[in-house]
Parts: structure tokens; C-alpha cells; sequence
């Protein structure tokens, strides 16, 4: 298989943590027999200082024609002087919107090596944590209308409109259904529908939605009881699915729940099938250089995007494996270290990750 993949190292951190998950691809190619041909570009701090600008039309046009975007992290502070619309971080939102990346795909997974860093009770999560938050990334109230005005006695006042059309809900739903299909077959919808129009919209959706899938059982429930079942038993999610603002608070929550940032991969989708991946914390200018960066996050992205734009499942798999036996062989970044483990630095992590993977290709 040849596949096209744009690749954004960014900042700070970025092109460490990035050049790790090529090598962990080019494991995978190797292995399995699939050619990844890369394409590096420009986006963030490094293409203002190359161009002037965080997203260059060219980045714009190569991340257009791949088959997935690989990212590693924008922004930093030698660029936290510029005004809000030139920093390295619009170039994300101008990537979502350009591609129109409308579902972000955030799974939080603990894995059973890494329980102490979880800070609930073991008993919560014994036998790890897998969850997926399906968030929509481009309708509700981040994009709805918004206006400050006057009233009568009570001053300044100030709204934010939510609002879904059934097309927005059904595009994320269908999103969110065949991944469920694809893991435990279940799936919860949260919304708000005891008390907003735009929740019942989306609850009936869905539920039409259900129809088509007989095969994944759909539940409902109000985004304040998620918040609290999140904690209190998180294993009783697989596969979440939400609007944008509830998506953004639950995904932080659910992320928590694994301990640590250097773990946290995330996908951006887009209805062509293009995907944008990249690690879900940011390019942590103080590491920069020094070889402590954990890659997992980044590495976990690119698995991702074997599984869900280049459909190979199994090289997922393989790569997923891979860093669960590094971490049961008790390798450790500085981020995840405790006594008795083995201290590795970011190259060495992709080494070792690598490894494993031709490892597990040879049994
Ligand atoms: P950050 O995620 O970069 O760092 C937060 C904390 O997590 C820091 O203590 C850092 O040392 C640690 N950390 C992050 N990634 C790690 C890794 N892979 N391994 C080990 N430890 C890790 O967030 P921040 O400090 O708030 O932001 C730094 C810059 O990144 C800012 O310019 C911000 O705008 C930008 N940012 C970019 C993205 C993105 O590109 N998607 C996301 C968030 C923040």
C-alpha cells in the first residue's frame, strides 16, 4: 500500500516526538510491506519564522492532497508577543477548518503498567481504562452567533448561540456509531436534552441514527451525570459521542483519568476520509531538545492513523502492542519514572518501540 502523508514537526518539542513516530512507522512499513511517503511542511512558529506566516497556502495545498496529516506541536515563546491572529496556534483552527476536520476522536486509554499515575482509586480501574470521546469539532456554540449588547437595567449583556442542524448531528453520529461497531458495540450519547432545544435535536437524531446500527446499543445521558460517572466508574464507557463545548470539557476529564500528557494521542476527521493526528498536549517549550519528551502520544497518534484513514487495523494494533511491552518491560520516560523503572530518553523510546514492533511481526 502507498500512502501520502503530510508531515508538520512544529515546535519546541515537535520534531522530536515526530521523528519518533516515523521511525515507529517505518517499522510498520517494513514489516507489513507498506510504503509511507512523507511530505514535510511548514505550520506554527517554525513557518512564521521561514515565511511570515503560521499557515502558508503551500502547507495548506500539500496537507490537501495527502491521505493524513501527521502533526507534532505548534507554538512557543519566542512567538507569545504576536496579537492573537498571527500566533503558530491559528494554524490549527485554519487545519480544521481547510480540511474540515468536524470530528475529533480523543481516546482515553490507561494502560494497566501506568495505574499508579491514574489519580482514582485502583479499585476504579483495575484492568485498565480504553474510552473514546467522538467530540463534533466545528458546529455549536464555538461557531454559533454571538453578540454583546445593551439591555435595559441590568447593563452590558452578552450571548453565545448553540445550534445544530440534524446533517452536523447525523455526520458525527454515523462517526461515532461505526467506531463502536468496530470496539465494544456500545455507545453513549451525551447531551443536555432536559433542558436545550439543540440537545433534543441531537437525542433524536441519534436515536433515528440507532436504526441503522441494530447491532451497537445506544444509551443517553445528560452531560452533568457524565461528568460525575466519569469518575465514579469509568469503565462502563466505551465509546462517547457530544457536541463541541460539552466534547472539549469531557475530553479534558476523560484524559485526566490516564495520569499523564505524554500519552493522549487524538485523531481529526474529516467526511473525505483525510485525518489530521497529533498528540493532544502541546509542544512544551522548557523540554525542547533535551531528549525527555515522551513520543507515546505522538507515536499512539500514528496509530491512529493507520487505524482509522489508512484502514490497516492490524499495524495499529502492532504499534499499540509494541509500546505496551516497552512499558511492561519497565522503560520509563522522565514524565512516567518512578523507582525501579528504567529511565529512557525520546530517541531511545522510539527505538525501543520499533523494536518491539518488528518483534511482534517475527512471533
Ligand atoms: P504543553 O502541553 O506544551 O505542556 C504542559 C505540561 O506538560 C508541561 O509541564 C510539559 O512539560 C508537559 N508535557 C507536555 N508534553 C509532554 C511530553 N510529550 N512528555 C512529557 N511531558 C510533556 O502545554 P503548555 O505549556 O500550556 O503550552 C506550550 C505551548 O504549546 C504553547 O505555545 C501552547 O500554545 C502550545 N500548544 C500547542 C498545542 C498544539 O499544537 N496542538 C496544544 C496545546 C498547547
Amino acid at each position: 500500500m502507498n500512502y501520502n502523508i503530510a508531515v508538520i514537526k512544529g515546535d519546541g518539542i515537535g520534531p522530536e516526538i515526530v521523528d519518533q513516530a516515523l521511525k515507529v512507522l517505518g517499522a510498520v512499513g517494513g514489516v507489513y510491506g507498506h510504503s509511507f511517503k512523507y511530505e514535510e511542511v511548514l505550520a506554527g512558529g517554525a513557518a512564521i519564522d521561514a515565511v511570515g506566516k503560521a499557515l502558508p497556502a503551500h502547507t495548506l495545498d500539500v496537507c490537501k492532497a495527502s491521505d493524513a496529516v501527521l502533526l507534532g506541536a505548534v507554538g512557543g515563546w519566542k512567538w507569545d508577543d504576536l496579537p492573537g491572529g498571527e500566533r503558530p496556534e491559528t494554524a490549527l483552527l485554519g487545519l480544521r477548518r481547510e480540511l474540515g476536520l468536524f470530528a475529533n476522536i480523543r481516546p482515553a486509554m490507561l494502560f494497566e503498567e501506568l495505574a499508579g499515575a491514574c489519580p482514582l482509586r485502583p479499585e476504579l480501574t483495575a484492568g485498565g481504562i480504553d474510552l473514546v470521546v467522538v467530540r463534533e469539532l466545528t458546529g455549536g456554540i464555538y461557531f454559533g452567533e454571538r453578540g454583546v449588547k445593551q439591555t435595559e437595567d441590568m447593563g452590558e449583556a452578552a450571548y453565545d448561540m448553540e445550534m445544530y442542524s440534524e446533517g452536523e448531528v447525523r455526520r458525527i453520529g454515523v462517526v461515532a456509531f461505526d467506531m463502536a461497531r468496530k470496539r465494544s458495540k456500545r455507545l453513549t450519547s451525551v447531551d443536555k436534552a432536559n433542558v436545550l432545544e439543540s440537545s433534543r435535536l441531537w437525542r433524536r437524531v441519534m436515536t433515528e441514527l440507532a436504526g441503522d446500527y441494530p447491532d451497537v446499543e445506544l444509551s443517553h445521558l445528560y452531560v452533568d451525570n457524565t461528568a460525575m460517572q466519569l469518575i465514579k466508574n469509568p469503565r462502563q464507557f466505551d465509546v462517547i459521542v457530544t457536541s463541541n463545548m460539552f466534547g472539549d470539557i469531557l475530553s479534558d476529564e476523560a484524559s485526566m483519568i490516564t495520569g499523564s500528557l505524554g500519552m493522549l494521542p487524538s485523531a481529526s476527521l474529516a467526511a473525505s476520509g483525510v485525518g489530521m493526528y497529533e498528540p493532544s498536549h502541546g509542544s512544551a517549550p522548557k523540554m525542547t531538545g533535551l531528549d525527555t519528551a515522551n513520543p507515546m502520544a505522538t507515536v499512539l497518534s500514528a496509530a491512529m492513523m493507520l487505524r482509522y484513514s489508512a484502514g490497516l487495523a492490524d499495524e495499529a494494533d502492532a504499534v499499540e502492542n509494541a509500546i505496551k511491552a516497552v512499558l511492561a518491560e519497565g522503560y520509563r520516560t522522565p514524565d512516567l519514572f518512578t523507582e525501579g523503572k528504567t529511565k529512557i530518553g525520546t530517541s531511545e523510546a522510539g527505538d525501543l518501540i520499533a523494536a518491539r514492533v518488528k518483534k511482534t511481526a517475527r512471533t
